[in-house]
């Protein structure tokens, strides 16, 4: 067996859906873009892809605008501002795909409002394709649709690419009882059922994002983007959380 069989063969997922929300490129920077953080992130992106997993990427916008709290705070009308939102996801996805290009990983964006002279629209058919062909395909826009948020959008398109498991990056490494930053007793869950997520308010993802996974028993990983490499997730190893239907607690 040569050494790249015996890396694949240690792989427990062959399709992925990563979240990666606007903050996580942002790295210790108030807004915006930290290059050097979105670079690593995209080497470690690079890892997975080498080892021939499909990996497609729901990326957030909350590093350059948020709808919710943008609406709040000026006259915006909401869905004005959910749209911003989406148009940041956008630029988002665009720097993404340039890092992952630097990185030697063929990617392509497809944007739920169409946008065709910076990326492709959103087509299911198309997304599968370029996955089959090697690409890893990044949704942009979310869902397309004010008052939703990247969470579902990545429920959705994970349903929707028949991927094996959503890979959710956080700035935690897990899912916790409490915060842990402010309460020293927080514990963190190795499993959580769907309903827990939901009926504990545990705050990782919102409902509608975690209703859809239940619906469509799609297990969630919730992981530290900083502080575990994503090819050990998708190889069963390191620490993280896992929400699954049936799992008692
Ligand atoms: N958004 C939206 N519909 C969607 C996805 C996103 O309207 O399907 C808007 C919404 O305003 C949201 C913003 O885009 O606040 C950025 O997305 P999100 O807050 O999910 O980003 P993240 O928190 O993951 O960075």
């Amino acid at each position: 067996m040569t050494a790249a069989t015996d890396e694949k063969s240690k792989l427990k997922y062959f399709r992925v859906l990563l979240k990666i929300s606007g903050e996580a490129l942002m790295g210790s920077r108030p807004f915006g873009h930290d290059i050097e953080v979105i670079d690593q992130l995209c080497k470690g992106i690079a890892d997975v892809y080498k080892l021939g997993v499909q990996v497609c990427i729901v990326v957030g916008g909350g590093n350059i605008f948020r709808g919710s709290s943008s609406a709040s705070l000026s006259s915006c009308e909401r869905a004005s501002s959910d749209y911003i939102g989406m148009l940041a996801t956008i630029i988002n996805a665009l720097t993404l795909q340039n890092f992952l290009e630097k990185n030697s990983v063929n990617s392509r964006v497809l944007s739920a409002i169409p946008m065709t002279t910076i990326c492709e629209p959103y087509i299911r058919e198309k997304a599968i394709r370029h996955l089959e062909k090697g690409r890893v395909v990044i949704f942009a826009a979310g869902t397309g649709n004010p008052f939703f948020t990247t969470d579902t959008a990545a429920a959705l398109r994970a349903i929707e690419m028949n991927c094996d498991v959503i890979l959710k990056g956080t700035q935690v490494n897990g899912v916790y009882s409490a915060d842990p930053e402010e309460n020293e007793d927080a514990i963190m869950y190795d499993r959580l059922s769907y309903m827990d997520l939901l009926t504990r308010d545990l705050k990782i993802m919102d409902a509608s994002a975690v209703s859809l996974a239940r619906e469509n028993s799609i297990p969630i990983i919730v992981f530290s983007l900083k502080g575990e490499k994503i090819v050990n997730i998708i190889k069963g190893l390191g620490t993280y959380t896992i929400v699954l239907s049936g799992c008692k607690r």
